[in-house]
């Protein structure tokens, strides 16, 4: 049977805009051994601005734009809300063909009789496209047009405004381990690790990478400490679901990962993560 204060905690946690989906995972928020962080709409904004266009010789900044909106046209993922936005006119749809969003890497599309790629440099290895590397601090969507590079947009996302406070205060209250892990490019993750006070920071993984990450740092944890994995849900939904306690940010999270997660956090501060913990603890104070 659960004890009753389970349902005082759960309750309680409710009201802060915190789901908790059942009594064990109350208790398991008690003992927290590692907690691992997507990177993008969970510890940063995921509300990206388009902040350079680099385009070859043979193509204007403005072409560029527009075969990459088209690209993305159909995404939902924040880097094409950003590219969308930048281009800033309707598209039309019906010259979108073959439309594969490739997990981790980026878009292949045919716009009228043109194959475009739009994707990391993961992407244009694959697809064998020589591109110009750009040293950045931001995110790269490098293009090309027909099997050829044909330049790079680079968009920046912005840190949280309690990100930090809550990686402090995860330390504070007995976290041992703190983790971020992202598909996003090396210069961009040791960066916002560094600024977060992060203790590690692992890049350029593919979603099946992400969770084999998640079952390396479960092996390294405390016999009897939890993982806990925060996730907007876009491509870590799987992610989310291998975790001890997987938590979903329901604001900017899809529906798959909130019927993943065993706590959703209804709003899309990382703070509210240490609310659930604190709300555990007192909780657990009241039951035994
Ligand atoms: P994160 O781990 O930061 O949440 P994702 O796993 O969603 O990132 O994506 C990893 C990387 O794959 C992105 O940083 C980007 O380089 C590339 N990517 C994914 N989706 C797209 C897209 N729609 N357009 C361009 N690039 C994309
Ligand atoms: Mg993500």
């Amino acid at each position: 049977s659960i004890p009753l204060g389970f349902f005082g905690g759960i309750g309680g946690a409710s009201k802060n805009g915190i789901l908790i989906k059942g009594g064990n995972y109350l208790e398991a928020l008690n003992n927290v051994d590692t907690v691992v962080f997507d990177k993008t709409g969970t510890l940063t904004k995921g509300v990206f601005k388009v902040t350079e266009i680099n385009a070859n010789k043979n193509i204007s900044k403005e072409e560029l734009l527009e075969y990459a909106a088209y690209a993305e046209s159909h995404s939902n993922h924040p880097i094409a809300i950003s590219i969308l936005k930048a281009y800033g006119k309707d598209i039309n749809k019906d010259e979108i063909e073959n439309y594969e969003e490739i997990s981790g890497h980026g878009i292949k599309v045919k716009v009228k009789d043109k194959e475009i790629l739009a994707g990391n440099a993961k992407l244009m290895d694959e697809k064998k496209v020589a591109y110009d590397s750009v040293e950045t601090i931001g995110t790269i969507v490098y293009i090309a047009v027909n099997g050829k590079f044909a330049g790079s947009i680079i968009i920046s996302d912005e840190i949280k405004e309690d990100s930090q406070k809550a990686i402090k205060e995860l330390k504070n209250i007995g976290v041992n381990r703190t983790v971020m892990l992202t598909g996003d490019n090396k210069q961009v993750g040791v960066r916002v690790a560094k600024e977060l006070g992060l203790d590690e920071v692992h890049a350029e993984l593919l979603p099946d990478q992400k969770v084999e990450k998640l079952e390396m740092l479960d092996r390294q944890k405390s016999e009897k400490g939890k993982l806990i994995f925060v996730g907007d849900g876009i491509n870590d939904a799987p992610v989310l679901a291998r975790a001890d306690i997987g938590v979903a940010m329901g604001g900017l999270g899809s529906d798959a990962a909130i019927e993943a997660a065993d706590v959703v956090l209804m709003t899309d501060e990382p703070m509210k993560l240490v609310s659930a913990i604190k709300i555990a603890k007192r909780t657990r104070r009241i039951v035994w």
